[in-house]
């Protein structure tokens, strides 16, 4: 079976890489990133025992959890965040990574139905792409998270980041590395902080290399997304 053996093969090189940067054994988080992909092929990675999943689009991610209804799956929202959609994804996900703007953070926590507990959220950092617009810059971050702890229903729990792509492996490591630095310091004065969200199929490994708590694979997993 492809995709078991993917998800074998994904870990293998989790765990390696664990061992040759110096980290500690099952400190990274695989997040299987699912967008655009079946409830087939979901449900095939949760038999295999995957348990993290990432949606990108709202709409389509709504449709698919609730058709699949299991409680013991947590998802995150990883996509951009349009503000008439905060309600739905504060009802259904777990986790949000894509935080950079108070007036979402404010509807989120707004929306978030006080019995399931607090959502968890880490802010996305823009390290090395000029051109994007997601993110908020790196000097910034200090403040924003000082803005995020007064919502009651939100618990942050990091940084994320999606960098420029690039295939040269020292290339990748550099936004991840000032992304490190900057967590490091954060957890200084708020040793709660427990998570970074970088690396993707491309740079995975550049991830694990310099501290990243969370891996977002999608392509590696469920193969080449055809949409
Ligand atoms: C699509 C996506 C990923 C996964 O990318 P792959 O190259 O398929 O592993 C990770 N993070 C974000 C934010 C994404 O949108």
């Amino acid at each position: 079976m492809k995709l078991a053996d993917n998800l074998a093969h994904i870990h293998n090189e989790i765990s390696l890489a664990e061992k040759r940067y110096g980290r500690s054994k099952g400190s990274v988080c695989l997040l299987a990133v699912s967008k655009t992909r079946t409830i087939a092929e979901i449900m095939a990675a949760f038999n295999e025992g995957q348990r993290h999943f990432g949606e990108n689009y709202c709409q389509e991610a709504l449709e698919k959890i609730e058709k699949i209804e299991r409680p013991d799956i947590i998802w995150h929202f990883i996509g951009p965040i349009q503000s008439n959609k905060t309600r739905q994804i504060a009802i259904h996900f777990d986790w949000v990574h894509t935080i950079d703007r108070i007036k979402i953070a404010q509807r989120l926590d707004n929306a978030r139905p006080e019995n399931l507990g607090p959502l968890n959220v880490c802010v996305q950092v823009n390290i090395s792409d000029e051109t994007s617009k997601s993110g908020i810059v790196l000097d910034a971050v200090e403040e924003f998270i000082n803005e995020l702890e007064s919502f009651k229903k939100l618990k942050v729990r990091g940084l994320m980041s999606l960098p420029a792509p690039t295939t040269d492996f020292e290339q990748q490591c550099k936004p991840f590395s000032v992304l490190y630095e900057k967590f490091q310091e954060l957890r200084k004065t708020r040793p709660e902080l427990d998570t970074l969200s970088i690396g993707t199929t491309q740079d995975m490994l550049a991830a694990i290399a310099e501290g990243g708590t969370m891996v977002r694979i999608g392509t590696a997993l469920f193969g080449p997304r055809v949409t």
